[in-house]
């Protein structure tokens, strides 16, 4: 809403003559998108609005004071986003992205904004008063772009950088106006001006902001918060503060690390059937608490409460539950030797490992780590994602209530520098990372220093492969949970949709229905199906996937869209999208886009659709549909992936092995094949005779 005019003749503040003045302005804004500087005229506004001219000039004097007035107008929106996005972040990166973001809003890029800035651009030079509304906006841009450049670059070089940043924000608005805004959408401006400004600070050495789908990762924010400061948590439904965790720098990370030497110890002394009885009283305080828990990681998420209570809590339940059964039977192996001699293993634990986890599954990220983990009596060290820091500290409090030793499991907060702290730190064993492919890359480098094992949970790309016999309503249900869950931010989640050409007109007419049916709402909402992303960064980065899919030609048969009506226009909710028509080279369907984004694909045969599921770097999960018993295990075992369904998805129990091959990852959390990575063998000699010497 356009806000009021602090024009000259601007004398009334009744609010039934504000709310005159402001309809005027619209209808200002209206003539001059229709008819241009030019045909605009004092009386066309009257006549339009249903007023005198008289009443028009005495609010605004003459055609230049209204102009004046309108354009003040816009300026003065484009203020208040700024400042409204500015308020919630701190970082000089996300800063200048808030900048860009506000500038090139959809808001501000639509026709009838675009063609009223274009009138008033056209008149500055001329009209003084237009002038100087133009330049103090400018000055405004330029003075925020640079106060968080100077903190990232030095300070002449931030001064040109502004000055790039400004220019490219006004010629790339100005460019879309001109082409009569076919050229460019708000999402690929942003995607561009944020690639740009990456590419900038990468130069210079800084964390880019962006990643190939066009705007900023998530929450990653280039210059974070020094350790010992402070950074918030933020409800995406809404985008109120949560409350703040404490960054946790080279000094905390000793001190836990101590703390947990000593508790890993104590802990690691207690028998397995001792172990397990703890384990077991934290999945029954985790039951116990689940509503509460449920509501918290909601709240940190933005995920439907619906998915929340059912999932998220339980898992981690079901999990420690699991691992304390076989924390009970961990076992090594008597190896006959003959009659001289006999040797065994040992299964002993690593020591103190860490966690480091993503922010879409927080609580149970931090579950399917601690509790193998636990059970092999190491400690841990858990670090979640900057994004979601909540619900990780009540598992700690959990683990204590139930009766682990201090230490044993401790939560430090940050951001990837606590990470890093984390991975370069000798006293630490083992990493275990759920996150992007680069940050487990450089993981792993990282712990090769000192030689730590790793796991890793990454990205992925998944297909999901609907043959012609496949139940069809089955394979709908399938494709929705490979897609929509949690907003799509699933790591697993199958977003290549390969349909059989004969049935994909079913396909999609049934899947469109179902779709189209999604309720989408506040998280709290029982009746809620979709939440917002995780972060309105996030949500830039998903409406940039969704502008170059259509700029690549993909048809877009539902969803595409921010959704902002009512209060949902606080978060950052996207609607449930599906593309048809897909080419295995769109970016859409290459990179993992990590929201509700589905690709369907034709495909004609089995040997086609089989390489083709494989042609990517990824290889974390993949499903198959089919009636044919046969053809669904020949295709699976064929697949390179690392989780897959058969005519079900994305359902993982603890007791089966969970992890991806290729890029997508190494090890595996869950099943017994977890024990793996959380212990190292001994293997021991035992002489039965004399000592036979040849010396
Ligand atoms: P990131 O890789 O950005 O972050 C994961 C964690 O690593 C965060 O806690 C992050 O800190 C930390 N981190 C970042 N850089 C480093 C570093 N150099 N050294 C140590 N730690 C670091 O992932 P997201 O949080 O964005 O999660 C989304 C990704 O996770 C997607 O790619 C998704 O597919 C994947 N994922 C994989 C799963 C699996 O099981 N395979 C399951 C769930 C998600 P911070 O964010 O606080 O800065």
């Amino acid at each position: 809403m356009n806000k009021q005019s602090t024009s000259s003749s601007d004398l009334s503040h009744e609010p039934l003559e504000e709310g005159r003045r402001c309809r005027l302005i619209e209808v200002t804004i209206d003539s001059l998108a229709e008819l241009g500087y030019v045909g605009t005229t004092l009386a066309q506004i009257a006549g339009r609005a249903g007023v005198s001219p008289g009443l028009v000039a005495h609010y605004f004097g003459d055609k230049d004071g209204l102009l004046e007035a309108a354009f003040r107008s816009l300026t003065r929106r484009v203020g208040d986003h700024v400042r409204a996005r500015l308020r919630q972040i701190s970082t000089p990166r996300a800063r200048i992205q808030a900048i860009i973001d506000a500038n090139l809003a959809p808001e501000e890029f639509d026709r009838r904004t675009g063609s009223a800035w274009l009138a008033f651009w056209g008149q500055v030079l001329q009209v003084q008063s237009l002038r100087r509304v133009q330049s103090v906006y400018q000055r405004r841009t330029l003075t925020n772009l640079r106060s968080s450049l100077k903190k990232l670059v030095p300070t002449d070089e931030a001064q040109n950088l502004a000055a790039m940043i400004a220019a490219m924000i006004d010629g790339v608005w100005l460019r879309a106006a001109l082409s009569g805004w076919h050229e460019a959408d708000s999402e690929s401006a942003r995607a561009l001006l944020t690639e740009f400004v990456d590419g900038r600070l990468k130069d210079r050495g800084h964390t880019a902001h962006g990643t190939a789908g066009g705007a900023s990762k998530a929450g990653e924010r280039a210059a974070a918060p020094a350790a010992g400061e402070r950074f918030a948590s933020i409800n995406p439904a809404t985008g109120e503060i949560l409350g703040y965790a404490i960054v946790a720098g080279p000094a905390q990370i000793d001190a836990a690390v101590r703390a947990a030497q000593l508790g890993q110890v104590k802990w690691a002394a207690m028998t397995g059937a001792e172990r397990a009885r703890v384990l077991r009283r934290a999945a029954q305080l985790l039951r116990s608490r689940n509503q509460e828990l449920a509501e918290l990681e909601s709240r940190d998420t933005g995920k439907p409460i619906q998915e929340t209570s059912v999932v998220d809590v339980i898992s981690g339940a079901d999990c420690f539950e699991y691992f304390a059964s076989l924390a009970q039977s961990l076992s090594g192996e008597h190896i006959d030797l003959g009659p001289q001699a006999f040797g065994y293993t040992r299964r002993e634990p690593l020591g103190v490992v860490a966690g480091i986890g993503a922010w879409n599954y927080p609580l149970q990220i931090a579950c399917w780590k601690a509790a193998p983990a636990l059970a092999c009596g190491n400690a841990m060290i858990f670090k979640p994602a900057e994004l979601t820091p909540l619900s990780a500290v009540k598992l700690q409090e959990i683990l204590l209530e139930a009766g682990l030793p201090p230490g044993a499991f401790q939560v430090v907060q940050g951001f990837a520098d606590t990470g890093r702290l984390l991975t370069r730190h000798p006293g630490i064993r083992k990493i275990s990372l759920t996150g992007e492919v680069g940050t487990g890359k450089a993981v792993m480098s990282d712990a090769s220093q000192t030689l730590k094992n790793v796991t890793l949970e990454l990205g992925g790309k998944s297909p999901l492969i609907i043959f012609e016999d496949a139940k069809l309503d089955n394979a709908v249900a399938g494709a929705l949970l490979a897609n929509f869950y949690s907003s799509g931010q699933v790591c697993s989640n199958a977003t290549r949709v390969f349909v059989h050409r004969s049935v994909k007109a079913d396909f999609i007419e049934r899947l469109v229905k179902r779709v189209s049916a999604m309720r989408i709402g506040d998280p709290m909402d029982p009746a809620t199906q979709v939440g917002p992303l995780v972060s309105e960064q996030h949500m830039h980065k998903v409406l940039g996937y969704i502008a170059r899919g259509r700029a690549e030609g993909a048809r877009l048969i539902i969803g595409g869209n921010r959704v902002t009506s009512g209060d949902l226009g606080r978060g950052y909710f996207v609607a449930p999208t599906v593309f048809d028509d897909c080419r295995d080279d769109m970016a859409i369907v290459r990179e993992e886009i990590f929201g509700p984004v589905m690709s369907v694909l034709e495909f004609a045969d089995e040997r086609e659709v089989i390489e083709r599921a494989n042609a990517t770097e990824f290889g974390l999960a993949a499903g198959v549909f089919t009636n044919d018993l046969t053809r669904g295990h020949r295709v699976i075992a064929q697949l390179q992936a690392g989780t897959c369904w058969i005519n079900h998805y994305n359902v993982t129990p603890i007791e089966l092995p969970f992890g991806g091959v290729k890029m997508s990852g190494l090890g595996r959390e869950n099943g017994r094949a977890a024990l793996e990575h959380y212990t190292q063998l001994k293997s021991v000699y035992v002489a039965m005779g004399d000592v036979d010497a040849p010396y």
